[in-house]
């Protein structure tokens, strides 16, 4: 008889975590093996010691209504807020409060995933040709690229139309068009989950990497690498959520998993034909809310002190928000897809250095000024994180279908969950996550009490 869990869970981040506490609470025993010291993997909030406000590494928003999220944090009666305030824009070297969102609204919902895939590039061209557009059409396109590749961090020659529409309706049904925030940040999920585990029993290995599945119908074996060396563990079914880009890393590769024997071709071919896309984000910290009172010059016009939003072309950092409603003297830096991996494995300060050249850019205050302003700042990348390997998962032009063979179970006996698995629309978010935890879940439910009763257990 095997003294081992019924269930390895591979990975802690929100998928592992729904799928192991739901698991544990219908009574199945469940092991979690984590690389990292902590729980949460994209999740990351840290607080800042000054104004005891979370700071997010990773996930920041709550992208509208998702029940998934939602129904956690009710359970804990987290309070969330909505973001608010104005939209600014830089446009040919000014600034002022955005107008394009009516005209990019038009361009995207012409796409139709009826019509046979294509790119987001291909179909921009053919739906609004840049030859003959006039310079306001040509605004509206630039807008609209810079929106599919800053919200997906994907490379418009390559993410998929169909894949795009899919998310676009999944988003619609949430009013996935608000972005709200838990009180304490996602750390708020984070805890929820910690005492969800505690009271489940689940046992948890941390600081302990995967390195192999040997695996037969009915039977696993997870080799491990932990703070005690290396060890062995077996169960007879195992969940693994790591991200898509560990799953696409080569053998040897730091965090890389081996399947022995190699997982089946279909499964092969989705996990190749998913993309992980880049995005790095900085938060900075300042004395003080020095753009209220920007643009200055003349006195009668709208300030930024309302601001939400800031969107740019700019090369390094084309986005920008703050803590509105909070009024905090911090500000985020979005960089997606090229500007991402133009920072990919770069030090800290590099990252800060071309953070404020762009905020110099925008907002017109001089980098010494803005280096005397700046009191700290937080960054973590998600590139060359060997746990991660990028940002968060968007699907390939030609890959409908993808997302559920990257789902799909294998044998009863490996099972699929994270972000990049999640079938319902909503790829690379948090709920997606969970939404994928709980598809899994009720996947091995009804295959393990079927086993139990067989065994007479
Ligand atoms: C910068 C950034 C900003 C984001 N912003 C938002 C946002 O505003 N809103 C939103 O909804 N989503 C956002 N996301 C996406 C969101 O964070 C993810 O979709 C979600 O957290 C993924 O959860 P997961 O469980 O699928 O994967 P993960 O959280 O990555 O969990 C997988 C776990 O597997 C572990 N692991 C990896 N390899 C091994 C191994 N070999 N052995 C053992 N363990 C291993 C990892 O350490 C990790 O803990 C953002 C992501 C990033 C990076």
């Amino acid at each position: 008889m095997s003294t081992g869990p019924d269930l390895i869970v591979v990975g802690a981040g929100a998928a592992g975590l729904t799928a192991a506490t739901t698991l544990a609470h219908a009574g199945l025993s469940v092991t979690i093996i984590e690389a990292r010291d902590r729980i949460g993997g994209r999740i990351f909030t840290l607080r800042d010691p000054k104004y005891g406000a979370p700071v997010e590494l990773g996930a920041e928003f709550i992208h509208g209504l998702p029940p998934e999220t939602l129904t956690l944090l009710n359970q804990r009666q987290v309070r969330i807020r909505e973001m608010d305030g104005d939209n600014w824009c830089f446009i040919d070297g000014k600034l002022g409060t955005c107008d394009f969102f009516s005209e990019v609204e038009s361009i995207l919902s012409k796409m139709d995933d009826r019509k046979p895939d294509q790119s987001f590039l291909d179909f921009l061209e053919e739906c609004c040709p840049s030859a003959n557009a006039s310079p306001r059409q040509q605004h509206s396109r630039e807008w609209a690229l810079g929106y599919v590749s800053g919200f997906n961090a994907a490379d418009p020659a390559l993410v998929g139309v169909h894949w795009l529409v899919q998310g676009m309706r999944a988003e619609e049904e949430i009013e996935g068009d608000r972005a709200f925030r838990a009180e304490h940040g996602y750390a708020d999920l984070i805890d929820f989950f910690q005492e969800q585990l505690d009271a489940a029993g689940v046992s948890l290995l941390q600081n302990t990497i995967v390195e192999e599945i040997r695996w037969s119908p009915g039977r696993a074996e997870v080799a491990l690498l932990g703070p005690e060396g290396a060890s062995v563990i077996s169960a007879p079914r195992v969940l693994i959520t790591v991200p898509l880009g560990v799953l696409q890393a080569q053998s040897g590769e730091k965090g890389a998993i081996r399947f022995a024997p190699d997982l089946p071709q279909q499964k092969q071919n989705a996990i190749r034909n998913v993309i992980m896309g880049q995005a790095a984000r900085v938060v900075l910290r300042f004395h003080e809310r020095f753009w209220k009172d920007l643009p200055s010059g003349n006195k009668s016009s709208k300030k930024m002190d309302g601001m939400s939003f800031l969107f740019s072309h700019d090369k390094s950092f084309p986005t920008w928000w703050t803590t509105l409603p909070e009024k905090l003297p911090f500000l985020v830096g979005w960089a997606p897809f090229r500007a991402a991996e133009a920072l990919a494995g770069k030090d800290k300060s590099f990252v800060i250095e071309q953070s404020l050249n762009t905020l110099h850019r925008l907002l017109g205050v001089s980098v010494q000024e803005l280096e005397g302003l700046l009191e700290h700042a937080y960054f973590h990348d998600w590139q060359t994180d060997p746990f991660s390997r990028g940002a968060y998962s968007y699907g390939k032009v030609g890959g409908d279908g993808m997302s559920e063979a990257l789902a799909r179970p294998i044998d009863n006996t490996l099972f699929f969950a994270g972000e990049a698995t999640d079938v319902s629309g909503h790829n690379g978010t948090v709920h997606g996550a969970i939404a994928s935890g709980n598809r899994a879940a009720a996947e091995i439910l009804p295959a393990t009490a079927a086993r139990k009763l067989r065994a007479g257990g």
